[in-house]
């Protein structure tokens, strides 16, 4: 594959077991956590136990999608040649309102405008029949 084919590629997550209940989660527009029933605390990412109390047993539940602005950070090159094309690439932590943090993008927002702890909600972005990205958005629209 030469280096502009690979400039369109986007490299994807893989789907595997553990994660499949995450991915067919935002293909229909939800977020999904996984949740120790034994200590009751969600993770992300899925893990084949709970990283609290090392508990197998492990059930899926709807997050509420609402998250605040945790950190963020800008991608220069060296980068994948996809992320390298498109350059300055924010990238964002946030903080779901259930306390785990996930690393996404922000979307309808310029970086100059990013401020801590900010209100967020979830959204999706569908990328193919597969892969349907989480990215957030500012919660109040000004
Ligand atoms: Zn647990």
């Amino acid at each position: 594959m030469g280096q502009s084919a690979m400039i369109d590629v986007r490299p994807m997550p893989a789907v595997t077991e553990l994660s499949e209940p995450y991915w067919s989660g935002t293909r229909r527009g939800e977020l999904m956590l996984q949740h120790c029933v034994d200590c009751e605390n969600p993770q992300f990412p899925p893990e084949v136990s709970c990283t609290h109390c090392g508990s197998a047993s492990l059930n899926w539940q709807r997050a509420s999608g609402r998250a605040r602005l945790y950190s963020w950070t800008i991608a220069h090159p060296p980068l994948l040649p996809y992320f390298a094309a498109r350059a300055p690439w924010p990238v964002v932590a946030v903080e779901l309102e259930e306390g785990v943090r996930m690393v996404s993008q922000l979307v309808g927002l310029e970086v100059e405008d990013y401020e801590f702890d900010m209100p967020l909600v979830a959204d999706f972005e569908k990328v193919d029949e597969e892969v349907t990205l989480v990215v957030f958005r500012p919660a109040e629209s000004k």
